[in-house]
């Protein structure tokens, strides 16, 4: 298994734990219109979406991840594509939590 597939994994079992406990995480839910906003093109929905992982218990794995496997689309550990291309809202965003 690569480096990726592990960490994906162990990122995915950390949101499989908080789900099994009955905890919400922001970005999957049974309305796949709002899920789609984690996927968005549009700037604005990004946006939301971004906010909404605030309060997502994953965060910091999820940061964790992105930050060691960077992902050009969508939103992950409330960054949107935008975010993560300004290291300096990047270092801003993250402080203290990479
Ligand atoms: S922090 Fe990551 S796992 Fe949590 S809602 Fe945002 S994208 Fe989803």
């Amino acid at each position: 298994m690569s480096d990726l597939e592990q960490d994906h994994r162990a990122l995915t079992n950390v949101i499989e734990e908080l789900l099994d406990d009955g905890l919400r995480i922001p970005c999957i839910r049974s309305d796949t219109r709002q899920s789609a906003a984690w996927l968005s093109d549009n700037p604005k929905r990004q946006e939301i979406a971004a906010t909404q992982c605030m309060g997502c218990l994953a965060i910091r794995e999820c940061r964790r991840y992105v930050a060691k496997h960077p992902k050009e689309a969508g939103v992950w550990g409330g960054t949107t594509e935008k975010d993560r291309r300004n290291p300096d809202v990047l270092r801003q965003l993250w402080g203290g939590v990479l």
